[in-house]
């Protein structure tokens, strides 16, 4: 299999959230031709004006003109109704199409729809991103890809254009190393504020312990990025839901349980963002995790 996926070759854009919009912007700028999708039309009739690309009359059609096809969606059932369902775009595929999904999702379920997706005649590549709208914007994410190894090649060039790719193996590979990353991501915030909040209650200030632990071995993405940016000065605007990264984490529960694994501490993490998504909201960003943890901070009976 040789043939590259390189401009003006023709992609169909499923999601044009956080994410998915810059991602979505960089293609259309490299130069390949987009149609797109998305559940609210007025980002899609914004996306099309400023990009030059088609809004897509239905899933049937973008499957019929696209070459390939990015999904950046939500989660995994929201992923499997888009190609799947009766009139979804696997009803409009040409044998052979590529479906991407950039979406983070359960490998579990990822590797089953590649089976059937497989059974039919398409190849599906899981490849989850980490970096958020910063980099997705610069086109600088880390894109782990997972599926087979001629099929991503052939996607690179497309994929190199939103971020550096790094082939995770076989398929719902890409996905389950974006869950182990993001649970620890989510741990790592969700420590680094227990700690900034104890010290400051001890008396410390937070921006100085923030400095210390960047000089220290405590130091982590969160540190160094999230609580600078977006913690210290209270702006909390990172632009990724608490209800995604609380997703992510059940994610890597259910990887935990297929493999029968008791991780105590993934299943600890897990609880507390689940339950600061029901106190704070899906659309509460997930740096708010820490204000959550402030006002959980005093022991009660
Ligand atoms: P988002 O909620 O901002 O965007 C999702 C988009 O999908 C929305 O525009 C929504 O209207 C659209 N959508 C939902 N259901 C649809 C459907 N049935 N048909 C068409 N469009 C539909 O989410 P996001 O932050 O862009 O995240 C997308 C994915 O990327 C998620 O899986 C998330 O976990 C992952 N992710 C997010 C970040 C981040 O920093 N935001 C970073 C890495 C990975």
């Amino acid at each position: 299999m040789t043939n590259k996926i390189s401009p003006p070759a023709s992609i169909g854009f499923i999601g044009l959230g956080n994410m998915g919009y810059p991602m979505a912007t960089r293609l259309a700028n490299a130069g390949y031709k987009l149609i797109v999708s998305d559940l609210n039309s007025s980002v899609v009739a914004k996306f099309c004006e400023e990009s030059g690309s088609t809004a897509a009359k239905s899933l049937q059609e973008l499957g019929e003109v696209s070459d390939v096809v990015i999904t950046m969606l939500p989660e995994g059932k929201v992923v499997r109704k888009v190609l799947m369902d009766e009139s979804g775009v696997a009803s409009g595929l040409k044998p052979g199409t590529i479906l991407i999904d950039m979406s983070t999702c359960s490998p579990v379920d990822t590797r089953n729809l590649g089976d059937e997706l497989s059974k039919a005649g398409f190849h599906l590549i899981d490849a989850p991103v980490s970096g958020g709208v910063v980099k997705a914007i610069d086109g600088s994410l880390a894109i782990m890809a997972g599926g087979e190894s001629e099929v991503i090649e052939r996607c690179i060039p497309l994929l190199e254009n939103m971020g550096k790719v790094f082939k995770t193996g076989g398929p719902a590979s890409g996905h389950a190393m974006k869950c182990m990353n993001n649970f620890l991501s989510a741990g790592s915030l969700a420590i680094a504020s227990e700690a900034v909040i104890l010290g400051t209650r001890f008396g410390l200030d937070p921006k100085t312990m923030v400095d210390i632990l960047n000089s220290s071995t405590g130091k982590s993405n969160s540190t160094e990025h999230k609580f600078p940016a977006f913690i210290l000065p209270r702006t909390f605007n990172s632009g990724f839901f608490i209800g995604l990264m609380a997703k992510d984490l059940r994610l890597a529960v259910d990887l935990a349980e297929s493999e029968d694994a008791s991780a105590e501490l993934l299943h600890h993490i897990s609880r507390l963002w689940d339950n600061a998504e029901s106190e704070l909201g899906f659309k509460a960003d997930n740096t708010e995790i820490f204000s959550y943890l402030e006002n959980h901070a005093t022991k009660t009976e």
